[in-house]
């Protein structure tokens, strides 16, 4: 059923700050490559088997040209914790100034500082156990192969990798990601779907049994060495009781890979950067010499000037988290965001009915009112917008721009999503 078309597609970056949640998923994607590890290891016994063979086979000396290849014995050596590409070198009984030369060598293409624990050396000896050859991967794609004749030559190699796309479907029975992993779908691809639906979904509350999660996604596979890498995801549904949201990659005419839904517009309703209408900014985010006080503080948030009583939307859709009266900051509301993001509100001069602790509200509502309560010299809202417990500067808050295609650009965007979107159903139902 979950039958794997083949495509030779062209490799597209991800933009890596689209997804916020990788940090957090880091050790995941840690335990795949230490698996990968293991995979690796086994390709290379094999082909070590495959050498041998041949070795038999090439008496003849018409073949001159594999007789070296064929006279190196690998043996791979294992990044240690405490490893360094000295130490090994050492054990190898490489003496100072070959070592020395051997990594000033190797530093010009890749930086050895960046070799991890767990990574595999491959030190190839001839039949005189003379080390001619020391192979690592610099990363998953590329190998730096450090030839040792007379002279220290170092040879870059690309391996090559096959482009595939996937599609998958599962029901959800207990959440989102385990039943993910039960289907077979990577850490990578999950982590991806939760980042891509947290601006619309709170995974602990919304997601109930039966939820539907459909899925399809990009990877590559290296040839020689098996290992797997995910790319985008190009199209991701997941439907609650009947209600459907879904979107679909789309490069941008800004070169941008983004997420839109079928009316083009953006998936990711970023936090608004300016939370109330016709504001100017009286006070940016930085330190600045406090207006009361007169010492130099950091201005934790953004002032916008603007008359008693204008209204204060939401920065997002979340939870509101206080309500009241808070010191310096007078009147004040603070709402927690499905992803990691919080934002404050102060000075108010009023709440709007109905807020109140544990109230969910929606990006654009209003919560409250501009006033000049607390330490203040005049009506304005001090914004502030808390990323993972540390404040950010809500003006220079990088979130997708909340994107609504148009003209020539949705025309595209409709021609590509009905192509993705055709392919997701013959790949799950052929
Ligand atoms: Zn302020």
């Amino acid at each position: 059923m979950f039958r794997i078309l083949r495509y030779l597609i062209l490799i597209s970056l991800i933009s890596s700050g689209y997804y916020l949640f990788i940090s957090e998923f880091f050790h995941l994607s840690k335990k795949d490559s230490l698996e990968t590890v293991i995979v690796k290891k086994e390709k290379v016994e094999a082909k070590k088997e495959i050498i041998q063979e041949k070795k038999e086979e090439v008496a003849s000396p018409k073949i001159k040209k594999s007789i070296d290849k064929v006279q190196y014995v690998e043996n791979k050596i294992k990044i240690l914790q405490g490893d360094t590409f000295v130490s090994i070198l050492e054990s190898l009984n490489f003496e100072q100034e070959n070592i020395y030369k051997i990594i000033s060598e190797i530093e010009n293409f890749f930086d050895l500082k960046k070799i991890k624990t767990g990574e595999i050396i491959s030190v190839f000896e001839n039949s005189f156990g003379e080390i001619k050859k020391i192979e690592f991967f610099k990363n998953s794609e590329t190998i730096i192969s450090v030839n040792l004749d007379k002279e220290i030559n170092i040879n870059i190699r690309e391996l090559i990798k096959d482009s595939f796309i996937e599609s998958k479907e599962y029901t959800i029975a207990e959440s989102l990601f385990s039943d993910g992993i039960k289907n077979g779908v990577s850490p990578d691809i999950l982590v991806k779907i939760i980042s891509l639906f947290s601006f619309d979904l709170d995974f602990q509350r919304d997601i109930r049994v039966n939820t539907v999660v459909s899925i399809s996604y990009e990877f590559d596979e290296i040839v020689e060495t098996g290992r797997i890498e995910y790319n985008d995801i190009k199209y991701a549904s997941i439907t609650i009781d009947g209600k459907q949201l879904e979107y679909f990659k789309f490069i941008t005419d800004d070169g941008y890979v983004d997420y839109f839904n079928r009316e083009g517009k953006n998936v990711k309703k970023s936090i608004l950067k300016t939370p109330l209408d016709g504001a100017r900014i009286s006070s940016n985010f930085g330190m600045r010499k406090h207006p009361i006080s007169g010492f130099n503080k950091m201005h934790k948030g953004v002032d916008f000037a603007a008359p008693t009583g204008t209204p204060i939307y939401a920065g997002g859709n979340g939870i509101v988290e206080y309500v009241g009266r808070n010191g310096g900051y007078g009147k004040y509301i603070r709402i927690r965001h499905n992803n990691g993001y919080k934002t404050a509100y102060a000075h108010l001069s009023n709440y709007k009915k109905g807020i109140s602790k544990g109230v969910r509200v929606n990006q654009g509502e209003v919560i409250g009112y501009v006033g000049s309560t607390g330490n203040s010299t005049g009506p304005h809202l001090h914004y502030e917008i808390i990323y993972q417990n540390k404040h950010i500067n809500p003006l220079k808050l990088k979130l997708p721009s909340g994107k609504i295609l148009e003209g020539k650009e949705l025309e595209k965007f409709k021609a590509e999503y009905k192509i993705i979107y055709a392919d997701h159903l013959s790949m799950l139902y052929e």
